[in-house]
């Protein structure tokens, strides 16, 4: 299988590195994967090197700048700010098997927006290692931040540990 994701996606990694750790940090991640020019951002390059940035984040800098950096992707990719500027959570995660289907090539991905107080993000064929499945909750956690809703985000499958998909319940209201 052909999997292949945006230049916009790596970009955004490599934004978030740059924005946490300077431009050193973002030439020694790049230097250590052997990427060598930037991407870009309409362009579809192999999803490895993506994964690839996030096992770099995790054995140099740890796994909770994985979920920070899902987070700031999310903020950046114009399509979806775009998006949220106009529409609430429920209308940016109808949206949102469309969207992704712009900007990967590989997987697809099930919300389920029937029951109120809980949303259900179902990524098949999408996450191959734990670090992509850490930046997915990134990513839910971004979606709520950016309109405004409060909720909690929690991981209920994996497909990396076997399960037909990944799965995130998205928990819609203040915390209990
Ligand atoms: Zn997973």
């Amino acid at each position: 299988m052909d999997k292949r994701v945006r230049g916009s996606v790596v970009n955004g990694y490599l934004g978030f590195i740059q924005k946490k750790w300077g431009k050193v940090g973002r030439s020694q991640c790049m230097e250590d994967i052997g990427l060598e020019d930037n991407l870009a951002a309409g362009q579809y390059y192999h999803s490895q090197i993506s994964e690839n940035i996030l096992r770099w984040i995790s054995r140099e800098k740890g796994n909770e700048y994985i979920i920070e950096a899902g987070k700031f992707v999310v903020g950046n990719l114009g399509i979806i700010k775009w998006l949220v500027r106009f529409a609430n959570f429920r209308t940016v995660a109808n949206k949102f098997p469309a969207n992704y289907s712009e900007i990967y090539t590989h997987g697809r991905v099930e919300v389920d927006t029937e029951k109120d107080d809980t949303y259900i993000l179902r990524l098949y064929e999408v996450n191959f290692i734990k670090e992509s499945c850490l930046a997915w909750q990134g990513v839910c956690e971004g979606a709520l931040e950016m309109t405004k809703t409060p909720g909690t985000v929690k991981k209920t499958k994996c497909r990396v540990d076997g399960d037909p998909c990944c799965e995130y319940s998205i928990f819609l209201g203040a915390e209990q």
